[in-house]
């Protein structure tokens, strides 16, 4: 039994939580090229090219598209 009982949380998001490079995880805008419009990507996640520069890879919402957005260093 807690006093108070509102220390309850319903998010564990633990991993990444202060994390200032994970913490875009959570809306990252991107072009679709078939919407032909911004979108909010989904299952977006952080990937590494070839070249060394970080990008955000991810599917549109809306019609399941790849998306792609180049974050820069
Ligand atoms: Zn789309």
């Amino acid at each position: 039994m807690e006093k108070g009982g509102r220390v309850q949380r319903c998010q564990p998001l633990t991993l990444s939580d202060n994390n200032p490079l994970t913490r875009t995880k959570m809306a990252v805008e991107a072009y679709c090229v078939k919407c032909k419009a911004k979108r909010d990507m989904k299952n977006a996640a952080e990937v590494t090219m070839k070249n060394g520069r970080k990008a955000m890879k991810g599917t549109c919402p809306t019609c399941g598209t790849g998306m792609f957005k180049i974050l820069g260093k």
